[in-house]
């Protein structure tokens, strides 16, 4: 059966752009595109040249995508010509693939927003999907606020898009702005509109403000639309846009879509969902949602000792797709309720090779259970619980000792007469016989001993190079009588592989001191280092 060609539409670098505390550089631009562009999707909305100094330069040059790269703008303004609108003369200039129009299509926001006639906004969206195509552009037009015009004045909105489709646009792409949309009334608009135009040409802009932009860009292709448009993470303004990195994974592995559709994105290409994801957080200095659909921590995470038996015996039991399709893995979470069962999958899966029956199994069980009372909790730090696992079954070198270390946290005046705070660490080691001493000066305490323990390792230190620190949590808690901190530290790697490591005691400086020996002693173990 020859499927139908679906399109996907990423506005991660416009639209996405809008979200508080997001700013990309020119270079944070390129990257994602390119990132983007290698995951397979069809067209990669780069910014608003004109608008704005980075994305004037962004499309100052042709930045050579597979994707087609897309330039987003207004239509010409009423009452001037199109050769006589400045902005849209720098949008024609762009070096684009693609030009997106945004037009009004709401009568109320034509005559109050927009200050002009119904007329001359219809004129207005000819004149300048007819002047982009003279450019040999492919033109979008987002029909802004399409769905609240269409219940206002649904001839009117439908006038609007026909304008643009008649007129040449490629994509008639109608948007849910305010995102107050719901799914059932999203089916039933488009399928009055594909009356008009065809599906192949008509797409859906989805915003989150009811949290059913994924379920209202679907809705729209059940009933006919073959473009989505959306972010990565769902990104963007107010609650965010459509999240594409759920909708791909939907498209690709759910049946009704899957027999019918054809996305452009390989299996392959999907293996990347999840390190795409997470890329983009990392830039933007976002911590991972650990709940996301597909890609999160917690997608396939289990918990309960009877689910993970089953899990054991057949994923399909407790798993809705396989997490490795999107570049995941399944998770059994090591706690209280869990049992040998989840002990034994989860040393599977980090390729611990073990016995059912051996005696340290249990041992290894009464281990977490004896430290998750003490405040310990595994499930949110799997580098440590991997630790734990292979010392309870003897295979975790000696790497180096610490001998001793110091903290020091002053305040002072500087030399400009503020007053600051400066911490000072030292540290002793003692790697393959030989002693090494290492100070190091950081914004807070953790961070000084921090900074002395990964200075020198001796032997070791090419193995923890590109270790770094990405996360650091604090809580307290209540364990019996006394208040004990537990900290979790976050690190990555060179190659961008992330783990968790805990600490617990009464003292904060402790049991950030556990928690950062975890994660430098895991990364040399998983390199490789030799004893
Ligand atoms: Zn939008």
């Amino acid at each position: 059966m020859t499927r139908e060609r679906l399109y996907l539409f990423d506005t991660t670098l416009r639209d996405g752009a809008q979200m508080n505390g997001v700013d990309f550089t020119l270079h944070d631009k390129l990257v994602v595109a390119e990132m983007l562009d290698k995951l397979g999707l069809d067209y990669v909305e780069g910014g608003y040249p004109g608008a704005n100094p980075t994305d004037t330069e962004l499309f100052g040059q042709d930045r050579k995508l597979g994707a087609t790269f897309t330039a987003f703008g207004m239509t010409r303004r009423p009452g001037r010509s199109a050769s006589n609108d400045p902005g849209l003369v720098a949008l024609l200039d762009a070096k684009a693939d693609a030009i997106c129009f945004v037009a009004k299509t709401w009568d109320y926001h034509v005559r109050v927003a927009l200050e002009t006639t119904n007329e001359e906004n219809l004129a207005s969206i000819r004149d300048s999907v007819k002047a982009a195509k003279d450019k040999g552009r492919e033109v979008l037009v987002d029909c802004e606020h399409f769905f609240d015009g269409y219940k206002a004045n649904a001839d009117y909105a439908l006038a609007c898009a026909k304008a643009a489709y008649n007129a040449g646009a490629r994509w008639v792409v109608l948007c849910d702005t305010n995102g107050g949309t719901l799914p059932h009334e999203i089916e039933e608009i488009v399928s009055a509109v594909v009356k008009h135009i065809p599906g192949s040409h008509v797409g859906i802009h989805a915003h989150n403000d009811t949290e059913q932009a994924v379920a209202n860009s679907l809705a729209a292709v059940r009933a006919g639309a073959r473009q989505i448009q959306g972010t990565l993470n769902g990104i963007g303004e107010r609650c965010g846009n459509a999240n594409l990195v759920s909708i791909i994974p939907t498209l690709k592995l759910k049946k009704e879509f899957a027999d019918r559709f054809d996305v452009g994105i390989s299996d392959d290409q999907l293996k990347n969902l999840a390190a795409v994801s997470r890329k983009l957080d990392d830039m933007l200095n976002r911590a991972p949602n650990r709940h996301a659909p597909y890609v999160g921590d917690s997608a396939f995470a289990t918990k309960a000792g009877i689910h993970a038996s089953a899990l054991l015996k057949d994923p399909a039991t407790y798993e809705h797709v396989l997490p490795e399709t999107v570049g995941n893995h399944r998770r059994v979470l090591i706690s209280d309720q869990g049992g040998r069962s989840n002990i034994l999958s989860e040393l599977e899966r980090i390729g611990i090779r073990v016995d059912k029956g051996d005696p340290r199994i249990a041992r290894l069980l009464d281990e977490v259970k004896e430290r998750e009372s003490l405040g310990y909790a595994y499930e949110a730090a799997d580098a440590s619980f991997e630790l734990l696992a292979r010392r309870v079954l003897g295979k975790v070198p000696d790497y180096f000792d610490v001998e001793q270390f110091d903290v020091n946290v002053e305040q002072r005046y500087n030399a400009l007469g503020k007053r600051v705070t400066v911490a000072m660490a030292v540290v002793k080691v003692k790697v393959a016989g030989e002693t090494l001493i290492s100070a190091g000066e950081g914004n807070g305490p953790v961070n000084a001993l921090d900074v002395a323990l990964r200075k020198d390792l001796g032997k070791y230190q090419k193995h923890i190079d590109g270790l770094k620190l990405t996360d650091y949590r604090v809580r307290i808690l209540n364990a019996g009588t006394e208040a004990v901190t537990r900290v979790l530290i976050e690190s990555e790697d060179e190659k961008g592989e992330r783990w968790t490591t805990i600490g617990v005691s009464p003292n904060v400086i402790e049991s950030s001191f556990q928690a950062l020996m975890d994660s430098v002693v895991y990364k040399l173990v998983k390199s490789g280092a030799p004893a």
